[in-house]
């Protein structure tokens, strides 16, 4: 049982991919988990996500089965065309991530993904409506509070709440995360089958700083996202003025971009302001650690952060059933995610602003087509990561 003992206490704050993902391999590994999230339900999200294979391999080596399941429910890309926002197609490329790491890239609803993973687990451990508010933590325990009154005591704190941890913010003190110039704007809708082929992504680039990306998310739905630069930040007033808004960033744009918004119900578009932190040196200390945005946010250009998280999971599991104590365990941990996650960050980063540029068709030819600007060589690094429980 390495650091801990099968009879520890394990705390995870958060029930989101990361959280999920890490009390699923604790529970397979045979430690006892509770799971604290503020929500009061697991409720839909209306937005999708894209897992690659090096998310996909650290899933599968923590419960292979649950993968299998997650790739019937999603869509199995199979190429990426980039246009301009004319119409006009600048480039079509096959995605055969399959052929080359095993898996494929796969884009899942963010409420059916959050649903399998907590199918996986026992009901009674996850408690929702607990919301962290700061922990105390001693040579022998870790005693965390909740805004409803509650206190509970582990032998280990994990902070899986995300890019506004708590946990974080009680375990490092470094202030809020940073807004990168951008909103996102994204829903969940029926697929429109007539007017879209399956098993496509299609990102749409405007040289005025605007893209928006559709994706067959499995089971009949289609993901949309748009994102623009806005310096300032603010959010819309209410769901109405919301989708006016998006509309007027798309419009004149050639079709189905307005189409795919204008059907879309105001309430199911989400707005959300874009943030990173900076990478830091460590992510733990004493009984706590942190994993997935609580510990690494980086802005979504190139589908990491979720992914990352599943990474997170295998490696502190692994390091926690290894080591003989916490502090080495966190020590092995930390040592084998900081560099990769500080790669992931600049990478994205770095994508992420150049797609917003006037010469955003070049940044975004370059990330489709893998054999432009050493893309290749980073997508072979990033894609062939191999989980270290799958070693055993
Ligand atoms: C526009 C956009 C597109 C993205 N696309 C992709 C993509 O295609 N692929 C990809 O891999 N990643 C993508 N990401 C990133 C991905 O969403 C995150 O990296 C991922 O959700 C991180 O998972 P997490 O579990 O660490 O945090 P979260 O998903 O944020 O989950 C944190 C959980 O903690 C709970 N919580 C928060 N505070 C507390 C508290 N005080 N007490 C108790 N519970 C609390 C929250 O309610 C939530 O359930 C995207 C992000 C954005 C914004």
């Amino acid at each position: 049982m390495g650091a801990l003992q099968a009879s520890s206490k394990i705390a995870v704050v958060g029930a989101g991919v990361g959280g999920l993902s890490t009390a699923i391999a604790l529970v397979q590994q045979g430690f006892e988990v509770q799971v604290y999230e503020r929500a009061q339900a697991l409720r839909p999200v209306g937005a999708g996500l894209t897992l690659s294979p090096n998310g996909l391999n650290s899933l599968a080596a923590i419960h292979p089965e649950m993968v299998e399941t997650l790739k019937q429910a999603g869509s199995h890309t199979r190429i990426a065309h980039l246009k301009k926002s004319t119409g006009e197609l600048i480039l079509s490329q096959p995605v055969r991530l399959a052929q080359q790491f095993g898996q494929p890239m796969l884009n899942i609803r963010w409420s059916r993904l959050q649903e399998i993973l907590a199918q996986v687990l026992p009901t009674d451990i996850i408690h929702l409506n607990h919301c962290c508010t700061g922990f105390k933590q001693s040579d022998t325990a870790v005693v965390v509070h909740f805004r409803n009154q509650k206190s509970i005591e582990a032998d280990l704190l994990i902070g899986a709440d995300g890019i506004n941890s708590m946990v974080r913010q009680t375990l490092l003190r470094d202030g809020s995360p940073r807004y990168r110039g951008r909103l996102s704007w994204r829903a969940v809708v029926p697929y429109p089958s007539k007017l879209l082929p399956p098993d496509e992504v299609t990102i749409v680039t405007a040289p005025d700083g605007k893209n928006c990306l559709w994706v067959d998310a499995g089971e009949g739905y289609l993901f949309w996202s748009v994102m623009a630069l806005e310096h300032d930040g603010s959010l819309s007033l209410d769901p109405q003025s919301t989708k006016l808004r998006v509309l007027e960033i798309v419009s004149g744009w050639a079709e189905p971009v307005p189409t795919i918004i204008g059907n879309t119900p105001a309430h199911l578009i989400m707005e959300r302001p874009i943030f990173d932190r900076p990478p830091v040196k460590s992510w733990s200390q004493g009984r706590v650690t942190l994993l997935g945005d609580a510990a690494h946010p980086v802005v979504p250009s190139i589908g990491q952060g979720a992914n990352m998280a599943f990474e997170d999971a295998c490696e502190l599991i692994y390091c926690l059933s290894q080591c003989s104590t916490l502090e080495a365990a966190f020590d092995a941990y930390e040592t084998q995610r900081i560099p990769r996650t500080e790669v992931i960050y600049a990478r994205s980063a770095y994508q992420g602003d150049r797609a917003y540029q006037p010469d955003s068709e070049t940044a975004l030819r370059e990330l489709i087509n893998p054999s432009q600007w050493r893309q290749e060589e980073f997508d072979n690094w990033l894609y062939s990561y191999k989980p270290v429980l799958s070693k055993n």
